[in-house]
Order: C-alpha cells, then sequence, then structure tokens
C-alpha cells in the first residue's frame, strides 16, 4: 500500500505536530495494522517532554494499539487482512546474549514500537508479523486498546510472585489501580494501596477495583499505616508504581524482613534512592525489576481481558481524535481526573465515558 497517512510526530520536546506522511512500506516477514485506537500512557507524556526517548526523536509515539490487518507481507502466516490485532511492541535481536538466555527485555538492540521507533498515533503502523496476536471478534473496542498495559502488570506480578495469602502493598495511583486488582486476583490480602491528595478522585475506584486499605500519604505515614495493618511485621511484597526515589524509600522501609520489592515505576535515569544494605544481609529483603510485557503476556493479557478477570473499564476516562492529542498533552498537567484516554483516528468528536 503505497500514498500518505495522518500522524501525530514528536519533532523535538513539546513539539508535537500533525502531519502527512508515507504510509509505512513493509518487508517480507512484515505486516500493516490499520490503527483503531491507540492509548495514551505516562512514558508518552514522558517523550513528548524529552524526558525519555529524546534521542531517538522524530518519530511517531503510542505503544498502546490495537487494529485491523491492512497488507501481509508474503512470508507471514499467522495473520490475514482483516484480523483483529493487539501487537506485541518488542523488537528483539532473537540473537544475542540476553536473547538467547531468554531475557529478550534485555536484548542489546531492544525497540519498543512506539517508544524509540514509529507507534501508534497514526492511521497505520508497520510490525513484524509474529509480534500479532488475534483479538476476539466479540471484545470490546476499548478493552482491546487496553492489552498493552496489562502486559506490564502481568509481567511485574510474575516477577513479584507473591503467594496466596500474602499481603501486597501497591504504591502509586495509576497502573497501580490495576497491580492492585492483579493481586487480588492472585489470592493475595490484604491489597493496600498509597496515594496522595492528588490522587483523591481515584480513592473509590481504588476500593471497587479489589484494594482493601486506601492510604493516602498526606494524611498519614505509609509506613507506619503498613505496619499497623499488617500487625507490625511489614509487607510480603511492595510494589512501586510512581517512580521517584522519596517513594522507593519508603517501599524498601515497609517490607517485612524477607519480603520483596517489585520495581515497577520509572525514575529519571540519574536519580538515586536510599536503602540500608543492612537489610539485604540481616533482613534478607529482595529486590526486582520489571520494565514491560513480553512474549506470552500478550496472549495472557487478552485472556483475562476476555474473560473479564481483570475489568479495567472503571479506568477508561474518553476518546478523542487524533488531531487532538496535543491539546490533550497539555490538557494533562491539570487534570487529574483523567486515567487512561484513547486515541482514536477518524473519531469526529470526543467521547467522555
Ligand atoms: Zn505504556
Ligand atoms: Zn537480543
Amino acid at each position: 500500500m503505497t500514498g500518505t497517512m495522518k500522524a501525530m510526530v514528536v519533532q523535538e520536546p513539546f513539539k508535537m505536530e500533525y502531519l502527512d506522511v508515507p504510509i509505512p512500506v513493509i518487508g517480507d516477514d512484515e505486516v500493516l495494522v490499520k490503527i483503531k485506537m491507540c492509548g495514551i500512557c505516562g512514558s508518552d507524556k514522558s517523550i513528548y517532554s524529552g524526558k525519555y526517548a529524546r534521542e531517538k526523536l522524530p518519530f511517531i509515539p503510542g505503544h498502546e494499539f490495537w487494529g485491523i490487518i491492512e497488507e501481509t507481507g508474503k512470508n507471514v502466516k499467522n495473520v490475514k487482512p482483516g484480523d483483529r490485532v493487539a501487537v506485541d511492541i518488542c523488537l528483539t535481536c532473537g540473537t544475542c546474549y540476553f536473547c538467547r538466555h531468554g531475557d529478550g527485555l534485555l536484548c542489546e538492540t531492544f525497540t519498543q514500537l512506539g517508544i524509540h521507533t514509529d507507534g501508534g498515533f497514526a492511521e497505520y503502523v508497520k510490525a513484524p508479523g509474529k509480534n500479532c496476536y488475534l483479538l476476539p471478534d466479540d471484545m470490546d473496542d476499548y478493552l482491546c486498546g487496553f492489552v498493552e498495559p496489562l502486559t506490564t502488570v502481568i509481567h511485574a506480578s510474575q516477577r513479584m510472585q507473591p503467594k496466596i495469602g500474602d499481603s501486597v502493598v501497591v504504591i502509586g495511583m495509576g497502573l497501580g489501580l490495576l497491580h492492585a486488582q492483579m493481586a487480588k486476583h492472585r489470592g493475595c490480602a490484604p491489597v493496600i494501596i498509597v496515594g496522595t491528595n492528588a490522587d483523591k478522585g481515584r480513592f473509590d475506584t481504588a476500593r471497587e477495583m479489589g484494594a482493601d486499605y486506601v492510604i493516602n500519604g498526606d494524611e498519614e505515614d505509609p509506613v507506619e499505616a503498613v505496619f499497623r495493618i499488617t500487625n507490625g511485621v511489614g509487607a510480603d511484597n511492595v510494589l512501586e508504581a510512581v517512580g521517584t526515589p522519596e517513594t522507593y524509600e519508603m517501599a524498601f522501609r515497609m517490607l517485612r524482613r524477607g519480603g520483596k520489592l517489585e520495581a515497577f515505576g520509572i525514575c529519571a535515569e540519574d536519580a538515586f534512592a536510599k536503602i540500608r544494605p543492612y537489610e539485604f544481609v540481616l533482613g534478607e529483603k529482595k529486590v526486582s525489576g520489571s520494565c514491560a510485557g513480553f512474549g506470552n503476556n500478550w496472549a495472557e493479557a487478552i485472556r483475562l481481558l476476555e474473560y473479564g478477570i481483570i475489568k479495567p473499564q472503571k479506568m477508561f476516562s474518553m476518546a478523542i481524535p487524533l488531531e487532538e492529542l496535543p491539546q490533550m498533552m497539555e490538557e494533562f498537567k491539570t487534570r487529574r481526573d483523567l486515567i487512561k484516554v484513547f486515541v482514536v483516528p477518524g473519531l469526529k468528536e470526543r467521547i467522555v465515558f
């Protein structure tokens, strides 16, 4: 397919332009996907403001997308034109030391569609055919748009591996809401979520999504609250989903001896947090990191949404036309009421859920 398409290109920090650009040309192993929608993520805000992937600009961001197969390269056998697909955004070499060890997320040339190279804030995107996962015909369009964020939550949960009956503290009320629901479904209890005054509008949503306790860190010390709730033991697991040194320090302090910290929130690259090495030894505390969804996490996310195990609908705020994205980026600065906003190419006007 040749011609031009509408796309939102970040040229340089804070400069996002709605342009006509060439439709991507696919190789023999690739597919062209017509974008149905693409969710806006915190990392899109970081790309827009130059905090993340600045050296890759200009490119088209957007990594939470799904769409319809428009065209397939001659070697692609798993999907055909007309199929609804979610796309694993991870591009790996398959041959480096890390890939050979099954750690594709750590690949020497790791690249993600929409984060380091052209993604879903456009009418079309190209991707490797093998990265496509079929979406059930009757799955709601907006649920389909939530597959990628859920893959990241599944991956983190699989890394953390909380046991049945374990306490789990989630710090942060963005994707943290989804982490809380995941912990609940893994049989964890109590599930405790920590927010601030700025999150107040989300407290009810957090409870509805499975949190047993909602702690407002601006009103009480979350570390004290966690020790009180756990009868002085501390948390079996803490998942940090904010990304500041202060919240990491808090996370580490509220862990029980032998507990595990799952690092999910992305701090600035040059940020440091104070952690007492003493506690690694005498407290046998563990830390693991998780940076994205990977591989079969896509199939797992589709299944959990299809069967209603994970119900993220309360996080859906709005759908907007593609051309309104720059305006939306500005609105995010003041509108803490918005959780997930979907960008829909061709949409005539905003839909508020
Ligand atoms: Zn994201
Ligand atoms: Zn590799």
